[in-house]
């Protein structure tokens, strides 16, 4: 073992792998580890989580219940988390004994969006323009010139965001200060509003030797701040930019001296330039089509990395599309963007029909219950060309209501 418990010489299958959380994405992660011989120990509060149902071992308890955690850490030789709310002082229990990947302090960073842009644009990529507001105290000391110069702008909190979660759309210095206190004064990001052209998203993985792997160029839509559909290879990037954007994911890696699998957003704009939104320390819900379409899935990265094996060939050996399933599709009635009428009775989609489209893989993540805008699962599209895909993927959004434009 070396200083931060890194393995000197690969974990083997066999050995017990650990995750913290049990979301989909730990869903995933348990399949490709426990596909290679590995066993995996799952950390989650929740008694039905997604990953913890599929797991070899459920941990049910609190991410900083002691108890858990030493237990977690004497069963497993690595240690990886899905999700990058888990307490990072919780992952530096757990490296204090097991070897952790990502580390803590690299999941700290990601967990705050003011340390994150500060992190991002240290090594040397463009972040959007942004005013960093502590507290109501410190807001009221911003003038209201330094606000307008980020006007109109979206306000984000800080910490525990995710799919548009926590970020209110404020056009002046009276919006800004209403919509700080409605999210209750905790610390937040004033971002600019760019104009987007489209958003793209670069996926890598970096080993402990510091040897890196990366994926082809993703590019997605979102809809109310979530993801709809990932398109790959992205159909609107020039050679230029898919070059300057995996560039800037493996400068941020580097930096960082990360191990595992991380993903950064980016957001194209009007004039062609290219801006770091945020980073993933994890497998990505735009990497989802690398389980159907790349010579190793993200989640098989995942586990190569964390074991201290070699890092998989990235290929891809299909032009591919990856639909989101969110809860709405439960309920038609509210298709189109409209909302279900209230207390309306969910329906089972018609996954036969899906299952028919011969491009179509089906990804559903076990939730019992399905609520508007809550990630369900997913179909992957393949094709032997992008444009096949696209229409398939097409055909499955009418089939199922998705509205994707
Ligand atoms: P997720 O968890 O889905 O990544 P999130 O809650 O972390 O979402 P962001 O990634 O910050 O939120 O924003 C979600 C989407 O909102 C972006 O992908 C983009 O479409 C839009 N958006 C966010 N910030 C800006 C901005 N500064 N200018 C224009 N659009 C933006
Ligand atoms: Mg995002």
């Amino acid at each position: 073992m070396t200083p931060d418990n890194s393995p000197v010489s690969p974990i083997l299958p066999g050995a017990w792998l650990g995750m913290v959380g049990g979301g989909q994405l730990g869903r995933m992660f348990c399949f490709a580890a426990q596909a290679m011989g590995y066993r995996v120990a799952v950390l989650d509060p929740d008694a039905t989580s997604p990953a913890g149902t599929v797991a070899d071992r459920h941990i049910c308890a609190a991410y900083d219940d002691e108890a858990a955690l030493t237990e977690l850490a004497r069963l497993c030789a690595a240690i990886s988390t899905e999700f990058e709310n888990v307490p990072a002082a919780s992952l530096d229990t757990l490296a204090k004994s097991t070897f952790v990947s990502p580390a803590g302090r690299c999941v700290a960073v990601a967990q705050d969006r003011i340390a994150e842009k500060r992190f991002i644009a240290a090594a040397g990529v463009p972040v959007a323009p942004h005013v960093v507001i502590e507290s109501s105290q410190a807001l009221a000391a911003i003038g209201d010139e330094a606000l307008a110069a980020v006007l109109p702008g979206i306000l984000k909190t800080a910490r525990m965001g995710y799919d548009g979660k926590g970020q209110i759309r404020v056009t002046n210095a009276e919006e800004v200060r209403e919509a700080h206190a409605s999210l209750g004064g905790v610390p937040c990001v004033l971002e600019k509003r760019l104009p987007l052209k489209f958003e793209v998203s670069a996926l890598i993985a970096r080993g402990v030797s510091g040897a890196s792997v990366v994926y082809p160029l993703a590019q997605n839509t979102h809809r109310n701040g979530v993801l709809s559909h990932t398109i790959v290879p992205a159909p609107d990037a020039s050679a230029v930019l898919v070059q300057q954007a995996q560039q800037a994911a493996l400068q941020i890696a580097a930096r960082l001296g990360y191990v595992g699998v991380l993903c950064v957003e980016f957001f194209i704009l009007e004039d062609g330039s290219l801006v770091a939104n945020e980073m993933a320390p994890r497998p990505h819900n735009s990497g989802h089509y690398t389980t159907d379409a790349c010579a190793t899935s993200q989640f098989e990265q995942q586990v190569r990395a964390m074991t201290g094996m070699p890092l998989g060939d990235t290929r891809q050996h299909s032009p591919a599309v990856m639909l989101n399933i969110l809860g709405d599709v439960w309920f038609p009635a509210g298709a189109g963007g409209a909302k279900a009428p209230k207390g309306a009775a969910p329906i089972t989609p018609p996954w036969d029909q899906v299952a028919a489209m011969p491009s179509a893989r089906l990804h559903l993540y076990g939730k019992e219950e399905a609520r508007a805008g809550r990630k369900m699962g997913h179909v992957n599209f393949t094709a032997p060309t992008l444009d096949e895909a696209r229409a398939a993927a097409r055909d499955c959004a009418r089939l199922l209501h998705i509205v994707t434009s």
